[in-house]
């Protein structure tokens, strides 16, 4: 049995959603469906989660709901109109602008997009609609409450033969809604495959596969046929953004694996992430290298922290990440050397003010010789479980940057066997991916 999930560009319009149709009503083990918004029909058009953020913003600013909301209702009247369904999605539009001149909350109208998306393919489907909101649970903080939401899963699907159901959203325990960070149906579509206990997670896009590279990078990377969960997380949560890094948490505990496919290209393989228990079992095959694949991020923010006889000092990287921590920043990587610490935070979102305060925070607390910020630092991941296993991948990494004329800025192994994470400019961000893919992967 199989649960699915379609993301945004499957069901940017009529013509996508018939696809998605014909592929959930020809194949029988296809139980609960889980659909996003509908995202981008053409490189320049908007996702409708965004068309729903700026709704809200318009509002704010003054303009009427009426007027704000238009666009979002513009396009799901051009969807209903290319599936010739009769439906009547007036009340749904009234009482979101409603709860607009109300004041409405940022997640509910964000929400919005995934609820009216899962009614279409409902009606399309005539199959029965389930709201997230009856069981995915998060706490007033906005924090994802997983085995509270595991159990009201169970009991509101129980029995459950086919489903529509939202992606993206749920609520707190008095119903207020709540959503996932960006991409999070993928989570969604993992809570309901593990409450189902799914033999597979179908998590249908717009490529072929996990591919090895950034496709916006290097021309026509090779999809990745299989990799596991940690691989996946190290990628995804580095920029590879196919799929969710969380989503694999639902699914790894009944061990469910993940097929990615193409909406466009069914019959293509895609890419299967399984557990490192099933990986090593030798139940699936892979043939060995030593790198997996490569993934990266830019705009990360160094704080280059210099004082002799650091390691002596007992509670130094403590009372460093007191600082940070009491300044509501999260880091990312902490390499060190005898005398030095850097700790790297993402630089895309930051505060600056807090930055400010945090380095001033440094110097009072443990008066180091010298505290500086290195800005414009991109971060590389090289991931691969062959990598514990040979000898000689970060020296390969370094003289390919070399041969590419790349400075590394930063590089951190960490312990997990499974990644090397480089650090270089910006700039050079690009020139970097495509001198690592042809070294390993290429
Ligand atoms: P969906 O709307 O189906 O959730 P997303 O836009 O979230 O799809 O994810 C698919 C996109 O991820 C692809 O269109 C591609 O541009 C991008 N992408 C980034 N890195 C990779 C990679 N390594 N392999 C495949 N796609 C990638
Ligand atoms: N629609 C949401 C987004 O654009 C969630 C998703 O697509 O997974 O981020
Ligand atoms: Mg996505």
């Amino acid at each position: 049995m199989k649960v699915c999930k379609f993301g945004g560009t499957s069901m940017a319009n009529a013509e996508c959603i018939k696809r998605v149709a014909d592929i959930v009503s020809n194949d029988d083990a296809v139980s609960c469906v889980v659909v996003s918004a509908p995202g981008k029909r053409a490189k320049n058009d908007t996702k409708v989660t965004d068309l729903l953020y700026a709704c809200l913003d318009k509002v704010n600013d003054g303009l009427s709901p009426e007027e704000a909301f238009k666009p979002i209702e513009d396009r799901f009247d051009s969807i209903l109109k290319g599936l010739g369904l009769k439906t009547d999605f007036k009340v749904y539009y009234d009482e979101i602008k409603n709860e607009l001149k109300k004041g409405a909350t940022k997640d509910y109208i964000a929400s919005r997009g995934e609820f009216l998306s899962a009614i279409v393919l409902s009606e399309y489907l005539n199959w029965p609609f389930i709201d997230a909101k009856d069981f995915v649970r998060f706490d007033d903080k906005g924090n994802f409450l997983s085995e509270e939401t595991n159990a009201y899963a169970k009991a509101v699907l129980h029995g459950v033969k086919k489903a529509i159901i939202p992606g993206f959203y749920g609520a707190t325990g008095d119903g207020t809604i709540k959503t996932f960070s960006r991409g999070g149906s993928d989570i969604s579509g993992a809570i309901v495959a593990r409450a189902l206990y799914a033999d597979i997670y179908e998590n249908w896009t717009d490529v072929d596969g996990f591919m090895k590279c950034d496709p916006r990078i290097v021309d026509n990377p090779e999809v990745m046929e299989l990799i596991t969960y940690k691989e996946l997380r190290e990628l995804s949560y580095m920029g590879a953004n196919v799929l969710h890094p969380d989503s694999i948490f639902p699914v790894r505990k009944n061990d469910i694996p993940i097929h990615i496919r193409n909406t466009f290209n069914p019959s293509a393989k895609g890419t299967m992430i399984v557990s490192s228990k099933k990986f090593f079992s030798g139940a699936y095959e892979r043939k060995e290298s030593t790198v997996t694949g490569i993934a990266g991020k830019k705009h990360f923010i160094s704080i280059n922290i210099e004082k002799s006889m650091m390691n002596n000092e007992l509670g130094f990287a403590r009372k460093v990440l007191e600082v940070i921590e009491k300044n509501g920043l999260g880091i990312e990587h902490m390499p060190s050397g005898i005398d030095t610490l850097s700790v790297v935070i993402d630089g895309s979102n930051h505060d600056e003010e807090a930055l400010g305060r945090i380095v001033e925070g440094i110097k009072k607390v443990c008066q180091p010789d010298t505290i500086d910020l290195e800005r414009n630092l991109a971060l590389i991941a090289v991931v691969g479980h062959g990598m514990s296993r040979k000898k000689g991948t970060a020296q390969k990494v370094c003289n390919s940057l070399y041969e590419a004329d790349v400075n590394i800025r930063m590089i951190d192994q960490g312990s997990s066997e499974l990644n090397i994470i480089i650090g270089v400019e910006n700039k050079d961000y690009e020139k970097a991916i495509s001198a690592l893919y042809k070294e390993f992967l290429s």
